[in-house]
């Protein structure tokens, strides 16, 4: 059972108030140990009148729902607003030298340090984008790499080694490849769909198993469930960049371990700035976020206080809009698909792991925005995703999740880190155009559009 205890902002921000909540934390502590309704009559009996109290249930993974989670959570801004304030100090005061050090040493709930290591408006987003997970905790970033490269730096030292897809976003994947042995820390890159290559690329020093739930570009579908079987089979920590598709999929609920996204694509879906997030349990985020040796915060990619709250206030559609996404981008691909292009969706039947994808998705949100159609070579994609930009179909952009349609060939943009014959043999091919289709409110007429394009360009 998890009770929280909802305490108004700006009682907190008094240090008397502090110790109350201390002396409360400590005896929460005992009472949690008696059954629950002995312990509720306690419990507000010590929280008296002059903190607000919520107690919540903690929920299941059975019927864990991830928009409910953001819809439950309830902030009480520091003049009684329904946004909490924006905290704006890179620095936090203490009335005593003693609080400042307990708070050092990592003994000190409830007390802030220096914006680095955490600050109200990062915890606020952390809490949500953890309840979205259904994890512990979590620890946002200045970016999605950002979350990406101190995670694996604070499982893997030198000598140890990672078992990765091969078919992962560029940077990533340049990461691992150009970057992480610098280091002393060497990937396998595998077909992350065949499990009998993913275990047999795992060495006695290798630690973590990496991948993306739907991979950047091929949206190639990683089975979770089977990976974290043989994660727990060799111990190793399972991490998977769940970054095409948030809501859809709960790695956790499937056995991973750690969760990272960018948020600077669907979950913030403006398209106005970049972040990150590592979710996972509190253990590993206070490690992330260590003082003396936390990959965090000592490399120090944090993210603002202002746009943790702006990040926040878009999660609050994300349901809608995922919908959204997810409905257009299986019109077209039907559509496209029935035409005779060459069409990968993982809604799509014909998608190689459609049945497993869709055992693993929370299936109301589908099966997400992103499609990809081969129209045969980088001319022709070329010349049709300037059309399409001309006729105010979209963008010719790199990233993903934007209100409008996105396109780009992968090959010559975010995944020319990897190498040209690399590319070949996972089947990047030159033709092949990346969309992240947006949130159009008449997908018919957008497809009548765009098939009107590629008409002209004798691609159909
Ligand atoms: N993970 C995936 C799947 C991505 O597509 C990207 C960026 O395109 C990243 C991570 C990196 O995120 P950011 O650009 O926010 O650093």
């Amino acid at each position: 059972m998890i009770i929280t205890l909802q305490i108004p902002y700006f009682e907190l921000g008094l240090e008397s108030n502090r110790k109350r909540l201390a002396q409360i934390a400590v005896k929460i502590l005992d009472i949690v140990r008696l059954p629950r309704k002995l312990a509720m009559t306690r419990l507000k009996r010590i929280a008296g009148n002059s903190f607000k109290k919520q107690f919540k249930k903690h929920k299941t993974m059975d019927n864990f729902n991830p928009a409910d989670n953001i819809q439950d959570l309830q902030y009480f801004g520091e003049f009684g607003g329904v946004n909490p304030s924006i905290s704006d100090s890179s620095t936090y005061t203490f009335l005593s030298a003693k609080t400042m050090f307990d708070t050092f040493e990592g003994n000190m709930e409830g007390c802030y340090l220096y914006s680095r290591h955490s600050s109200p408006s990062n915890l606020y987003l952390d809490k949500a984008l953890a309840a979205m997970e259904g994890t512990e905790t979590a620890n946002v970033s200045a970016s999605g790499m950002g979350a990406i490269t101190p995670t694996l730096l604070q499982l893997c030292g030198a000598g140890d080694h990672i078992v990765s897809s091969r078919t992962i976003y560029g940077g990533t994947y340049a990461f691992l490849k150009n970057f992480a042995p610098r280091l002393g820390v060497k990937t396998t890159f595998v077909d992350i769909t065949k499990l009998d290559l993913v275990e047999a690329a795992i060495m006695p020093h290798t630690k973590v198993l990496y991948c993306e739930t739907v991979s950047n570009p091929l949206l190639e579908v990683a089975d979770i469930a089977g990976l974290s079987k043989i994660a727990k089979k060799h111990n190793l920590k399972l991490v998977v960049d769940n970054t095409f598709s948030p809501l859809s999929v709960t790695p956790i609920k499937l056995g991973a371990d750690i969760v990272i996204h960018s948020l600077t694509k669907y979950i913030n879906g403006s398209s106005d700035t970049v972040g990150g997030v590592t979710c996972a349990s509190q253990e590993f985020i206070n490690s992330l976020k260590d003082v003396n040796s936390g990959a965090s915060m000592l490399l120090g990619p944090t993210m603002d206080s202002m746009r943790s709250a702006s990040v926040m206030k878009n999660m609050r559609t994300l349901h809608l809009r995922i919908k959204q996404h997810s409905y257009n981008a299986a019109y077209l691909a039907e559509r496209f698909e029935k035409d005779g292009l060459k069409t990968v969706y993982p809604g799509l039947a014909s998608h190689p792991s459609h049945k497993i994808y869709a055992s693993m998705i929370n299936p109301e949100y589908g099966f997400g925005g992103m499609m990809t159609l081969d129209v045969g070579s980088l001319t022709k994609a070329n010349a049709l995703m300037e059309l399409m930009q001309a006729k105010n179909l979209g963008y010719l952009a790199v990233s993903l999740g934007f209100y409008k349609t996105l396109f780009s060939a992968p090959g010559t943009s975010t995944s020319s880190e990897i190498p040209l014959e690399e590319q070949a043999e996972m089947g990047l091919t030159d033709g092949l155009i990346r969309f992240s289709i947006g949130l159009d409110n008449d997908i018919e007429r957008t497809y009548h559009m765009m098939k009107g394009c590629m008409e002209e360009l004798s691609i159909l």
